[in-house]
């Protein structure tokens, strides 16, 4: 039997990585009894550092933290991974989805003893669709005489087969310096430094109302501390203390210090929004409430949601909204921001101070939000209760089965959905809002990627 999925609507997100280990992690996956355990074992030098383990997702994977000529980064061991009762295909596979999304490479072991099987086959079809470096291992190639073996698996597309002996060390430190070539520097995402300030982005048309809010929040001069103290440079970011905690408001220079507006200026602002946004967790986006919402307003709402930032929207200047422009707001937001309907809003006004200490619970359930993780198990037991009441529709008279759903990464979180056909874009926001109701996303945006198995 041939597993053939299709990674069509795989989307590419990634998990944060690990909390404060600003190191790449490797993925080691491959069927069972191919030897990754003996072959993480190796590469750690045996050590068995226990130093990361990982909730959610599965309870078995661990990271180990190697080093090879002077680099560090972290092992993931999936070794533990038992094959459930949907199949070893379909867990291998789901292992090898999850590295793709999770990790900076991938080895992938397959025993050149047994050759490649029908199983390594499909994960092999997987992961030559990965923008995530893939090393392909033949593993227990004890001696010369099963080199030969090894260059068999050539056919399974995945580049060159390093041949290598996990148990008895031959070969190995070949493959780790072609591990070392592929793997980056550092991890792909960064947003995991846990402990400093969360880092917000104050985004919005010119003349909404940014350089007012900051001036407002920030008060008192001396309650903000610039991180580049007792330098003459101008710090890009300003730290404000907010609700007793310190908020980084990223990439504030030019709001402190009002740059005059010159010809190009926008194209540079919208440049400056993005880069915001990216070093941003969280986003707070300022509509001015007194007029009427715009295109440009929508642009820079669609710049967070696509970069999976979470998201307060606060309606400034509403000290100039009356009776007749707040009927007026609320069929515009019906109509405007039906895209995110799970967005936080706050009625605000940076220049009386109006409820501008509101945004602070609003940022914290965002990011709770934008943090949660879901195990398993509960997405599971609440998958089968929905489909069950509400079955997907049928597709060429055939009704797809979603067989099981997985959260493969939080900041925003996302979820995985394997099935045995395509799932129709209304049943999927259906199980986006069903999901929410469930457990409550407010305030961050929910990605979740279906994985069809033909
Ligand atoms: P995993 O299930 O993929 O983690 O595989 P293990 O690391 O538990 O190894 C499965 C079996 O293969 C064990 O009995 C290992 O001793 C054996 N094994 C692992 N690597 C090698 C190797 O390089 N050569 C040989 N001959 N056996 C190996
Ligand atoms: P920025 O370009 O987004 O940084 O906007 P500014 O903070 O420079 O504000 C643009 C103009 O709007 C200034 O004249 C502010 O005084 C005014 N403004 C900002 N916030 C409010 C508000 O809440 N109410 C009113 N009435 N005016 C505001």
């Amino acid at each position: 039997e041939e597993a053939d999925w299709d990674l069509a609507e795989f989307d590419g997100d990634e998990d944060g990585g690990a909390p404060g280990a600003p190191m790449p992690t490797l993925a080691i996956v491959g069927r069972p009894n191919v030897g990754k355990s003996t072959l993480v074992n190796r590469i750690i030098g045996r050590r068995e550092a226990v130093v990361e383990d990982v909730p959610g997702v599965t309870r078995d994977r661990v990271s180990y933290e190697a080093n090879w000529s002077g680099r560090s980064f972290m092992v993931q061991d999936t070794g533990g991974w038992e094959p459930d009762a949907k199949g070893l295909q379909q867990s291998v596979a789901r292992q090898a989805a999850l590295a793709m999304e999770s990790a900076d490479a991938i080895v992938v072991v397959v025993d050149a003893v047994v050759g490649a099987t029908a199983t390594d086959e499909a994960v092999a079809k997987i992961l030559r669709r990965s923008k995530t470096p893939v090393v392909l291992v033949a593993n227990k190639v004890d001696d010369q005489r099963m080199e030969a073996e090894a260059a068999s698996l050539w056919n399974l597309g995945l580049g060159e087969p390093y041949p290598v002996s996990a148990i008895h060390g031959r070969g190995t430190g070949d493959l780790l310096d072609k591990i070392l070539e592929v793997l980056p520097e550092t991890p792909r995402e960064r947003l995991g430094s846990v402990g400093g300030p969360r880092r917000v982005a104050l985004v919005g048309k010119p003349n909404v109302g940014k350089s007012s809010l900051l001036n407002k929040l920030s008060g008192d001069e001396r309650s903000v501390v610039h991180n580049v103290a007792g330098t003459t440079v101008d710090p890009v970011d300003t730290v404000v203390d907010l609700g007793g905690r310190p908020w980084r408001f990223v990439d504030t220079a030019g709001l402190r210090r009002k740059v005059a507006h010159a010809s190009g200026a926008e194209f540079y602002a919208s440049l400056r929004t993005k880069s915001a946004i990216e070093a941003a967790e969280v986003a707070i986006l300022l509509i001015d409430a007194s007029q009427p919402i715009s295109e440009q307003d929508l642009r820079v709402l669609s710049m967070v949601a696509d970069a999976g930032r979470a998201l307060v929207i606060a309606f400034n200047k509403w000290d100039l909204v009356d009776e007749d422009r707040r009927h007026q707001l609320e069929r515009e937001i019906d109509r405007d921001l039906q895209r995110v309907p799970w967005a936080q809003r706050v009625n605000i006004s940076a220049q009386t101070g109006r409820a501008v200490q509101r945004l602070v619970p609003a940022m914290d359930t965002a990011l709770e939000s934008w943090d949660k993780r879901i195990s398993t198990g509960r997405l599971n037991n609440w998958l089968k209760e929905v489909v069950a009441a509400t079955p997907p529709p049928m597709r060429g008279g055939r009704l797809p089965r979603i067989l099981f759903a997985t959260q493969a990464g939080t900041r925003p979180p996302t979820f995985v959905l394997f099935t045995t056909g395509f799932l129709e874009a209304g049943y999927r926001r259906f199980l986006e809002r069903r999901l929410r109701e469930e457990f409550n996303f407010d305030g961050s945006p929910v990605r979740i990627s279906v994985r069809v198995r033909e």
